[in-house]
């Protein structure tokens, strides 16, 4: 498929810089959209200037959340070049997200397609290292219609902007554990990127606030007490120095970092194992110190440490510092070595990256 081209040309301002680039606050000049219709397929795929869409109040994704999204980022590279982390396994999971909330699949090749010629279009919003531009697909239900039903109209679009490094510290976390609510069930729709699951775990971000805390750790469903993930991260545990993290079987989020790191750890010969994993395991190990580490992993932050976790019952409040409260070891080593293969630093060996 062709895609129209009408961009605008609207260089920064000013250069960027990443020290003040807030995440997620400002956007690159164009966007690329495509439309869908049943009996039609996909259609008209296009560059226009970012702006406001023109959506009727009865768009079924504003009442019944037909949605979903993805993230990622382009990196610069010293030599002037920009390229994207892993596209390819962000479309496919696009798709399985499509899948789950009954929408249609976009061509992986047409979502590469279309990420490339967007960040082409705007690669001057690409700001040097350490800064990035984050790139935001999504789909959504636009058909006019309040009965409910999956839609028979789609739009997919895709928006970037300039972002500088996530937290501008590299401090770490302090973790609530959530025993009042759940991200995930089996058989819903933890696995998908979809609104949704962000919109039901507010509520655990603000209970957390009111604790000190910046995120929530997420326990499963049905037993409550099998750790997950922590906000929208997924999550890892230094536990006897393996690297340790539960399998995705539905209620995770498949990260591509998660994913990323697995592959990093056993190049680096670090340890590596999928396994569930007790909450009740975590504190005995934060204990006794057989537990080291404890760190989120997703594309916004790359690895963000967990500093301390604190878990609230019955009116008691009990607080499991990790480690000596500061990034740990093998978080930062694992860091480092993904954002140097991202920035080109060292060789890309994995094929990961797709030049723009
Ligand atoms: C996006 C997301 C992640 C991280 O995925 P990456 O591909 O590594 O960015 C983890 N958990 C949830 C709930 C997410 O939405």
């Amino acid at each position: 498929m062709d895609i129209r081209d009408e961009s605008i040309v609207r260089p920064p301002d000013q250069p960027l810089d990443p020290a003040t680039l807030t995440f997620g606050r400002q956007f690159s000049p164009n966007m690329f959209m495509v439309d869908w219709e049943r009996g039609r397929g996909w259609h008209d795929p296009r560059i226009v200037p970012f702006g406001p869409l023109s959506l009727s109040p009865a768009a079924m994704v504003l009442h019944y959340g037909q949605e979903i999204f993805e993230g990622l980022k382009a990196f610069r590279h010293a030599d002037g070049s920009v390229h994207l982390f892993r596209p390819d396994r962000n479309a496919a999971r696009l798709n399985r997200s499509a899948r789950r909330m009954s929408m249609p699949e976009l061509p992986v090749e047409l979502q590469l397609e279309a990420m490339r010629t967007l960040v082409a279009v705007d690669r001057e919003w690409v700001p040097e290292r350490p800064g990035t531009l984050y790139v935001r697909p999504a789909m959504i239900a636009t058909e006019e219609a309040l009965g409910v039903h999956s839609s028979n109209r789609f739009l997919f679009f895709i928006i970037t902007g300039p972002t500088g490094p996530y937290f501008k510290t590299q401090g770490t976390v302090r973790i609530l554990v959530a025993r009042d609510w759940v991200r995930a069930a089996p058989g819903g729709t933890g696995f998908a990127k979809t609104g949704g699951n962000y919109a039901a775990s507010l509520i655990a971000g603000v209970e957390a606030e009111r604790c000190g805390c910046q995120q929530v750790l997420w326990l499963d469903a049905v037993e409550r007490r099998h750790v997950e993930e922590v906000g929208a991260m997924n999550l890892m545990f230094v536990l006897d120095g393996v690297v340790t993290t539960p399998p995705t079987s539905g209620t995770i989020l498949e990260g591509v970092t998660r994913e990323s790191i697995g592959v990093i750890c056993r190049e680096l010969k670090i340890p590596f194992v999928e396994r569930a994993i007790h909450i009740e395991e975590v504190f005995d190990g934060l204990e006794k110190g057989d537990c080291t580490e404890v760190f989120g992993c997703g594309t916004a932050a790359v690895v963000s440490a967990v500093g301390e976790l604190v878990d609230y019952q019955n009116g008691t409040e009990r607080v499991y510092k990790v480690g000596d409260g500061k990034e740990g070891p093998i978080a930062r080593k694992l860091r480092e070595t993904l954002t140097s293969i991202q920035f080109g630093l060292v060789p890309d060996t994995h094929g990961w990256l797709l030049r723009v």
